[in-house]
């Protein structure tokens, strides 16, 4: 039988040990391992590899913890611009968002350019045009609202900073993604965010860029990435981590490493990715202290884990 596999992320980063409550930890972990059985379910009834990641990403956007959906973080003008994509491995089908606000599930908008538009990817205005034209509903600023998110905004808004989305001391990336191979070795990956904290000028980050943070392709990978966007960019780390494979025979694994802990790191970039091959194979590779992920595979392996051991 094809085996099939399904793991997710929520961010990395410098995750101080010491700052994660137990509570906190425990949070974290359940909302992932939710996020984990959601997609896996879909899996497990033969659903496909976009289903499962557009699935498991929805969950993450629905829970505050991640800097996604409901827990963006604020721009410069107070707001909330989110960023989404998805790629499937068969037929290389992309659709992705950016600069949209209002949006529950940015990662669903996503998918309906990929389904219903001729383009790949659609930004602000006309990406909401695109929106309303498809019945979806702009909810409040309130439904975004965090007063965490808030507070972090509030200490560098009158500054030139960006930050990642980060708690006292910590330095995290909460952006969320996923990364599915299905029953049909049929590979897919999502990712989703609000993006960099103070952001401004219309910045757009890697994740709804296909080829820097999020890329799939049956023949090589599927990859979703988390980390600073502008060095993903530069990189074009997740089509980087595809090309390692195809062109220098590279596996999955190797790839991965060589991508996150020499390419990136030459740039000066930090951060992580998660990604799957149509063996079902499963690398989450970061160089930061920690990174939010899990996985499951139909052949009964089930992790679940923020710090590197
Ligand atoms: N990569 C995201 C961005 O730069 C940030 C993150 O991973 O949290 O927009």
């Amino acid at each position: 039988m094809q085996p099939f596999s399904i793991a997710i992320h929520g961010g990395a980063g410098t995750l101080v040990r010491g700052m994660m409550t137990s509570e906190k930890e425990q949070a974290y972990n359940a909302a992932l391992d939710r996020a984990l059985s959601i997609g896996y379910s879909i899996l497990e009834k033969n659903g496909t590899a976009t289903e499962a990641v557009c699935a498991a990403v929805t969950s993450l956007e629905d829970c505050p913890l991640f800097n996604a959906g409901k827990g963006s973080v604020f721009t410069a003008q107070g707001t909330h611009e989110m960023d989404a994509a998805l790629m499937e491995g068969a037929s290389r089908n992309a659709g992705a968002v950016a600069l949209v606000s209002g949006i529950k599930n940015p990662i669903q908008l996503a998918r309906d350019v990929m389904l219903h538009s001729q383009h790949v990817l659609l930004a602000g205005e006309g990406a909401m045009a695109f929106a309303a034209q498809r019945g979806y509903e702009t909810l409040p600023p309130s439904y975004f609202f965090d007063a965490f998110r808030h507070g972090q905004w509030t200490s560098i808004k009158d500054s030139d900073t960006v930050q990642l989305d980060h708690v006292k001391g910590d330095h995290k990336f909460g952006t969320v993604g996923a990364v599915a191979c299905d029953c049909n070795g049929n590979l897919a990956a999502a990712t989703s965010t609000g993006g960099m904290t103070n952001k401004k000028f219309g910045r757009i980050g890697d994740s709804p860029l296909i080829g820097s943070g999020t890329y799939a392709n049956n023949q090589t990978c599927a990859v979703s990435c988390t980390g600073s966007g502008e060095f993903f960019i530069r990189g074009n780390v997740a089509y980087d981590v595809s090309c390692l494979i195809s062109y220098a025979g590279k596996s999955l694994t190797e790839a991965c490493n060589e991508v996150v802990h020499k390419h990136l790191i030459a740039l000066g970039g930090d951060g992580g990715l998660i990604a799957v091959n149509a063996q079902a194979e499963i690398t989450m590779a970061f160089n930061t202290e920690g990174m939010y992920r899990g996985y499951r595979h139909s052949q009964g392996y089930h992790f679940i884990g923020i710090y590197e051991n």
